[in-house]
């Protein structure tokens, strides 16, 4: 990449929202670059988080499913296939006040960017929380999953487990239970961070029973999930559960880091969007699960990354006629 050049489009994460973006981006004859990421267990995942699931059923267009990794590849060979530009490297720096923005990669300190755009569209996606167990990776998409909208199916008639407390835990739950013999809700406390309404709605529910003060501590289980093991925390007592899913729905977190402080942040940490995917600063736009804690879907994401290259297009030319 040319450095210290002025793009009019560059595009940050590679998820559904930035290629979708990238697509539409690059059949506007704009060139956009995707600086997709690089691989790291524990930050980017070029692809997005659909690179860590298997069997995708919901994504429209696909009558039989399609591979979560093989529908991302398609999708960056979309995108290339129209110009896009993509490098594996990811933004160390960007300073939003400038005009153009400017975007730094590898030293943060290097006194000038290494590229400056004219628009700016954030799409680095949301990590699931994970209870950092070495089997939990290992089994990730052979029984453990993140997403019940997601995965659920695979599990009819069959006994599930899910981690966590809070609402995500309990609404996955309770969609589990349409699928699932039995659904078991771990939760490291007694008390539940969930809503009332939500927790009288899995109070009620028969499916669904409740191990509480309990730490999840191995996911066992060799090609599949055959169970958990789990501590009580009280009496350091632990015991198994036989269950053929384990859900970990113990929050996800934003990948916002490097925009503290420059742009707008709601309370739960996600960047906020008004008219469409416009941020606070003019020219930076942002998509997909960056900016969405309410759906956050394959499908929606790229919708969002579909108005966010619609909304640079138009700012772009607004530009260019003033
Ligand atoms: P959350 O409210 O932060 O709850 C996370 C839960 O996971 C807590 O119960 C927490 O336990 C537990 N937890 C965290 N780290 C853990 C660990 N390492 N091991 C075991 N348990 C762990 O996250 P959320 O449920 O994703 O909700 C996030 C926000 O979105 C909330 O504002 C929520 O209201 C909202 N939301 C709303 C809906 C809805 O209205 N339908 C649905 C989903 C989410 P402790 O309680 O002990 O901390």
């Amino acid at each position: 990449m040319e450095s210290g050049a002025t793009r009019e489009v560059v595009i940050l994460g590679s998820g559904p929202a930035g290629l979708t973006a990238a697509i539409y981006a690059a059949r506007g004859e704009l060139k956009p670059v995707v600086l997709e990421g690089e691989p790291s267990s524990s930050s980017d995942q070029p692809g997005g988080q659909l690179m860590l699931t298997t069997e995708v059923e919901n994504f429209p267009g696909f009558t039989h499913g399609v591979l979560g990794p093989e529908l991302m590849v398609s999708m960056r060979a979309q995108a290339e296939r129209f110009g896009a530009e993509i490098h594996t490297e990811r933004a160390s720096r960007v300073d939003l006040t400038s005009d153009p923005v400017g975007i730094w990669i590898g030293d943060p300190k290097a006194p000038d960017p290494t590229l400056r755009a004219r628009a700016l569209i954030i799409a680095t996606g949301a990590r699931s929380l994970m209870l950092g167990l070495e089997n939990e990776s290992r089994l990730l998409g052979y029984g453990v999953s993140t997403c019940a909208t997601c995965d659920g199916f695979f599990f009819r008639e069959k006994r599930i487990v899910v981690v966590g407390g809070g609402d995500s835990a309990l609404e996955e739950a309770l969609f589990l239970t349409k699928f699932g013999d039995s659904v078991t809700v771990v939760h490291r406390r007694k008390e539940l961070r969930a809503s009332k309404i939500m927790q009288d709605r899995a109070f009620k529910n028969e499916k669904i029973t409740f191990r509480w003060d309990s730490v999840v501590t191995d996911i066992l289980g060799n090609e599949r999930v055959s169970g958990v093991r789990v501590r009580e925390a009280n009496t350091g007592e632990e015991s198994e559960i036989g269950t053929d899913g384990v859900f970990v729905a113990i929050g996800h977190a934003p990948s916002t880091e490097l925009f503290a402080g420059q742009l707008e942040i709601d309370e739960a940490g996600y960047l906020v969007t008004h008219d469409g995917t416009e941020t606070n600063v003019p020219g930076v736009f942002a998509c997909g699960d960056v900016q969405d804690h309410v759906y956050r879907q394959a499908v929606t994401a790229a919708g969002s990354g579909c108005m966010a290259a619609i909304d640079a297009e138009r700012y772009l030319a607004s530009l260019a006629s003033s």
